[in-house]
C-alpha cells in the first residue's frame, strides 16, 4: 500500500519535472541546434567564398606568370645563352614580317628543313681526291689510310678532321680490322657529338650506329646493349639539329639493329614514338597556329601587353600557345608544356593566394588524373573550379582545412550556440539528478517518519499499559503486602517519568524542527545539576547492579545554560548508555573543566556503534541497524535533540565508539559561549 503510494508520487514528480524542465529544455535545445546549423551554413558560405577568391587569384597568378615568362624569354637585351633552359618550354620562335620562322629554343626531335639553323658546309673535294682515288679506284687501302692519317695530322678544320676520321674508320673495316675501326668511331662520337657531316648527317648518331654494327658482328652483347641505350638517348635528346629524313634513317636503322624484348630498351622506343608524334604535332602547330584557334580553342589576350594565349588540348600535347606581336613587327611565339609548367610552378603560384597554407590544392586533368597535389590535411569537401578558357581544360580542386573541434569552439562567436546547447543539456541532467535526489530524500524521510510514528506509539503504549495494569491491581486490592504496593507505586512513577520524558522529547523536537524552541539561559552549576540527575537516575534504574560512576574536576565554573534543556541532554545520553549497554553494567560520567570550556563525557561499555551508523545517528529519525535487530526500542530523535541543544549553547557534540566495545559521547560547552549573547 505504502510503496504504491510512493511509486505514484515518484511518477507524478517525474511528470512535473518533464513538463517544467524537459519540454522547455527540448524546445531551447532545438533552437540552439537551429542556431548551430545556421552558424555552420554561414561558415560554409564564407569558406566557399574564400575558396572562390583563392581560385581567381590562382588563375590570375598563372596568367601573369606566363606573361612575365614570355616577356623575359623574348627580351632581346638578355642574351639567349643566359636564359634558363626551362623544362616546360617546348618551343620558342620568332616570325618576321616576311613570314620567316626562326626557332630560338625547342625540344623537337628533328627540325623542318626551312627552320634548320646550319646549312651544309661544302667540303673542298680537291683535297681528298687522292684519298678517294686510292680507296675506291685503286683499292690500295693501306696507302689510302696513310693519306687520311696524314690529313688528320695536318688539318685544323673540324670538317676536314671528321671526314678523315670517318674515312679512316671505313678503311679499317675494309682492311678487316673492326677493333681499330670501333676505336676511331668512339673517338668521333666523343669529340664530335654535336657536329654534322656535310652539314646534315649527325656525326654522333652515325658513329653510334657503326659501333653497334661492329658490336653485332663481333657478338659483343653487353657492349651492344650499353651502346644501344646511349644511341636511343641521343636520338631522344638530340645534341644538334637535323631534319626528319635523318631522324627517320637513324630511327629505322636502330630498330633493325637493336635487339628488342629488353624492357628498358622497349620503353625508350615507346618514349621515342610519343616524342615523335609530339614533334610532328608541334611542327604543324608552329607553322599554322591559327589552326588551333579555328579548332574551337579560344584566343584570349592576356593583360595589356597584347599577348594572346591559346589552350592546346590534343592527344599528343597539352600545352598553351603564347604569341606576342612586338613593336618591330616581329611575332614571338612560345609553346609551353602545361602539365610540366604546373608541376614546376604551382607551388610558387599557390603561395600568392594562400601564404598560410590553410587550403588544400589539387589539379586534375579532364580525365580526373591528378597533375599536382598540395594536401596539408586530407579533407573531403573539395570545391571544383574549371580552368579559364585561355588554359587547357583542367580542374582546380580546393578545400579549406577546417580547424580542429576545440579550436572551432574556442573561436569567438562561432561556438556560442554550441555552448548554449551544452548548457541546456547540462542543466537538464543536473535538474534530473537533483529531482531524483530530492525525491529519494523525501521518500526516505517519509519512511523514517512513518517508522518514527510507529516507534513512538509503541514507546507510549508500553508504559501506559503497565501503569494501567498496576493501577487496576491496586484498585481491586489485588496487591497484598505493603512492600509490593510500594514497589508498584515506584514502578508507576518511573513509567510515568519515562512517558513524560518521551513527550518532552517529542514536543522539543517539533519545536526545534521549525525553530520555535526558546531557551531560558541562567547561571547554572552543572556539577550540582548532574549530581541530582545521577541520584534520581540511580533510583529509577530498571535493574539493580548497574554502576553509574561520576568524576569531576576540582573546580567546576558556573555557566550560562538552559537547565531543562541540559537535563534533557543528560537524560537522553544516559538513557541511551543504559539502553545500549548490552551485558555491561557500568557507565562513567565525567565533568572536566578546561580553560575555556566544560567537557561532559558519558561513556558506556555496551554494543558500540558501527562506522557507517556513526555518520547518521545525529540525523532525525535515524536508528542504528543493530538496536533494531536486537529489538531495542527507541524513537530516533534523542540525539538530534541533544545536538540541537548543544548547538544552541554554542557547544560541540562528538563521539568515539567501537562496535562491541562501547561508546563515549562528549559534550563541550564553551565558557564564554552564550554569556556574550545573553
Ligand atoms: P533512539 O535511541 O531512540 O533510537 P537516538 O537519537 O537517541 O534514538 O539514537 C539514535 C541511534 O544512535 C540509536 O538508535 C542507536 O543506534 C545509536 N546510539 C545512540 N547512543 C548509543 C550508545 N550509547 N551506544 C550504542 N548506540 C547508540
Amino acid at each position: 500500500m505504502k510503496s504504491t503510494h510512493s511509486g505514484s508520487r515518484r511518477k507524478k514528480i517525474i511528470l512535473f519535472y518533464s513538463l517544467a524542465v524537459v519540454l522547455p529544455g527540448i524546445f531551447l535545445g532545438y533552437l540552439a541546434y537551429r542556431g548551430i546549423r545556421n552558424d555552420q551554413a554561414l561558415r560554409e558560405k564564407e569558406s566557399r567564398r574564400k575558396l572562390e577568391l583563392n581560385s581567381q587569384t590562382f588563375f590570375a597568378a598563372i596568367d601573369s606568370s606566363l606573361v612575365q615568362f614570355m616577356i623575359e624569354q623574348t627580351d632581346d637585351t638578355i642574351p639567349s645563352s643566359s636564359k634558363q633552359d626551362n623544362p616546360f618550354l617546348l618551343a620558342s620562335l620568332v616570325k618576321d614580317s616576311t613570314g620567316f620562322i626562326k626557332l630560338i629554343r625547342h625540344k623537337l626531335l628533328y627540325v623542318p628543313d626551312e627552320m634548320l639553323a646550319s646549312k651544309p658546309e661544302q667540303l673542298s673535294q680537291t683535297g681528298h681526291d687522292e684519298g678517294l682515288r686510292l680507296e675506291f679506284r685503286e683499292q690500295r687501302f693501306p696507302e689510302a689510310l696513310r693519306f687520311y692519317q696524314n690529313k688528320l695530322l695536318k688539318s685544323n678544320e673540324p670538317v676536314e678532321k671528321i671526314f678523315a676520321l670517318v674515312a679512316s674508320a671505313r678503311l679499317y673495316l675494309k682492311m678487316n680490322q673492326p677493333e681499330k675501326a670501333k676505336l676511331v668511331y668512339e673517338q668521333i662520337r666523343t669529340d664530335y657529338l654535336e657536329c654534322l657531316l656535310n652539314g646534315q648527317i649527325p656525326v654522333g648518331l652515325m658513329a653510334g650506329l657503326e659501333i653497334m654494327k661492329i658490336n653485332q658482328s663481333l657478338g659483343e652483347k653487353d657492349e651492344m646493349r650499353a651502346n644501344s641505350l646511349q644511341f636511343l638517348k641521343l636520338l631522344r635528346q638530340p645534341s644538334c639539329e637535323y631534319d626528319k629524313n635523318q631522324f627517320d634513317l637513324f630511327y629505322q636503322s636502330s630498330k633493325e639493329i637493336i635487339p628488342q624484348k629488353d624492357p628498358v630498351i622497349d620503353s625508350l622506343f615507346a618514349e621515342l614514338d610519343i616524342e615523335r608524334a609530339r614533334t610532328d604535332y608541334l611542327i604543324r602547330l608552329i607553322n599554322r597556329p591559327d589552326l588551333m584557334a579555328m579548332n574551337g580553342n579560344n584566343h584570349i589576350n592576356l593583360g595589356k601587353d597584347g599577348i594572346s594565349c591559346i589552350p592546346i588540348y590534343s592527344n599528343e600535347l597539352v600545352a598553351v600557345y603564347l604569341s606576342w606581336e612586338k613593336s618591330n613587327g616581329v611575332r614571338a611565339s612560345m609553346v609551353i608544356d602545361f602539365p610540366a609548367y604546373l608541376k614546376s610552378s604551382s607551388e610558387k603560384l599557390i603561395q600568392k593566394p594562400d601564404p598560410n597554407s590553410s587550403v588544400n590544392v589539387k589539379i586534375e586533368d579532364n580525365n580526373g588524373r591528378l597533375i599536382f597535389p598540395r594536401v596539408i590535411q586530407e579533407e573531403t569537401g573539395y570545391l571544383t573550379f574549371p580552368f579559364p578558357d585561355n588554359l587547357p581544360q583542367y580542374k582546380l580542386l580546393l578545400s579549406e582545412n577546417q580547424p580542429g573541434f576545440i579550436t572551432t569552439l574556442l573561436k569567438a562567436g562561432s561556438g556560442i550556440y554550441f555552448y548554449i546547447f551544452l548548457l541546456i543539456a547540462l542543466l537538464m541532467v543536473l535538474g534530473f539528478v537533483f529531482t531524483i535526489y530530492t525525491l529519494n530524500e523525501e521518500l526516505r524521510l517519509n519512511k523514517l517518519k512513518s517508522e518514527f510514528i510507529s516507534n513512538v506509539s509503541h514507546e507510549l503504549k508500553s508504559p501506559l499499559t503497565s501503569i494501567r495494569m498496576m493501577t487496576e491491581m491496586l484498585t481491586h486490592n489485588r496487591v497484598q503486602t505493603e512492600e509490593r504496593k510500594s514497589a508498584y507505586y515506584s514502578a508507576m512513577l518511573e513509567e510515568s517519568e519515562r512517558l513524560s520524558h518521551l513527550i518532552d522529547n517529542i514536543l522539543d523536537f517539533s519545536g526545534m524542527d521549525d525553530d520555535r524552541k526558546k531557551y531560558d539561559f541562567i547561571d547554572l552549576d552543572l556539577n550540582e545539576l548532574l549530581l541530582k540527575f545521577i541520584e534520581s537516575t540511580r533510583e529509577r534504574l530498571p535493574e539493580p547492579g548497574f554502576d553509574i560512576r561520576y568524576s569531576r574536576s576540582d573546580r567546576v565554573p558556573v555557566i550560562r545554560a538552559d537547565k531543562n534543556a541540559l537535563l534533557q541532554v543528560f537524560y537522553n545520553l544516559v538513557d541511551n548508555a543504559i539502553k545500549f549497554s548490552g551485558t555491561s553494567r557500568q557507565i562513567d560520567i565525567s565533568l572536566i573543566s578546561k580553560d575555556d570550556e566544560l567537557l561532559l563525557c558519558v561513556k558506556d561499555y555496551g554494543i558500540g556503534i558501527s562506522g557507517k551508523d556513526q555518520e547518521k545517528i545525529f540525523d532525525r529519525f535515524y536508528r542504528g541497524d543493530e538496536p533494531q535487530r536486537m529489538g531495542i526500542r527507541g524513537s530516533g530523535i534523542g540525539l538530534t535533540i541533544v545536538k540541537k541543544i548543544i548547538e544552541a549553547h554554542k557547544g560541540r557534540l562528538t563521539l568515539e565508539s567501537k562496535p562491541g566495545e562501547g561508546s563515549t559521547f562528549m559534550v563541550s560547552i564553551p565558557l564564554s559561549g552564550v554569556n556574550n549573547r545573553q
